[in-house]
């Protein structure tokens, strides 16, 4: 029996670490602002088709 929850954490595209926003397969978000708590990281994210269509970093010269 399929048990799975329908809903799944984002991850950070940044450390790979789970963000606190969930989403579901049919979820759409547009330009949304994904905080990571792991890595205090915000980006903005587009969201479609079951996964990240588009990540915008605003500090795209920081590195790891
Ligand atoms: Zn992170």
């Amino acid at each position: 029996m399929e048990t799975k929850s329908e809903f799944k954490f984002l991850l950070c595209p940044r450390c790979g670490g789970k963000t606190r926003t969930q989403v579901k397969k049919n979820t759409v978000l547009k330009e949304f602002p994904l905080f990571c708590p792991k890595c205090k990281y915000v980006c903005e994210i587009s969201f479609g088709n079951g996964k990240i269509e588009n990540i915008k970093t605003p500090d795209a010269k920081t590195q790891c």
